[in-house]
């Protein structure tokens, strides 16, 4: 059993909200949301960010991205517009180390973030 919280999301070895799925990415609403559309969207392989990412990832990441898109589709919200936010790292924020895209959306977001 994987130690990555993420990868046992996957393997539907925890329950999560999913809401887009294909061959690559998964993507499913985060469980403490900070705006009223927010889903994480994760490469099904576990690399743990961008940081840790090789030439090699390039069409994992394109992927996440397109994912990203997707979601937002599925959504509604591409209109409106939306926020693709990936933490790297301590001083980013970031808490779970697979690697994720934040599809923030449904109300004004801010810059510069915080
Ligand atoms: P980050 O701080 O960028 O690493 O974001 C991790 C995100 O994962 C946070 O927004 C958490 O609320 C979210 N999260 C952690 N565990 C789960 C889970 N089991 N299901 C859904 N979202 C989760």
């Amino acid at each position: 059993m994987s130690a990555c919280i993420f990868c046992r999301i996957v393997a539907r070895e925890i329950p999560a909200d999913i809401v887009h799925e294909n061959d690559h990415v998964l993507a499913f609403r985060d469980l403490r949301p900070v705006a009223p559309s927010h889903v994480l969207v994760i490469p099904k392989r576990h690399i743990d960010s961008v940081r840790e990412a090789e030439t090699d990832d390039v069409e994992l990441l394109g992927h996440v991205m397109i994912g990203a898109r997707d979601v937002a589709q599925k959504l509604g919200v591409a209109a409106g517009g939306y926020r693709v936010v990936v933490n790297n790292g301590d001083d980013a924020g970031q808490t779970v180390f697979h690697l994720h895209a934040h599809v923030l959306a449904g109300r004004s977001l801010v810059w510069p973030p915080g």
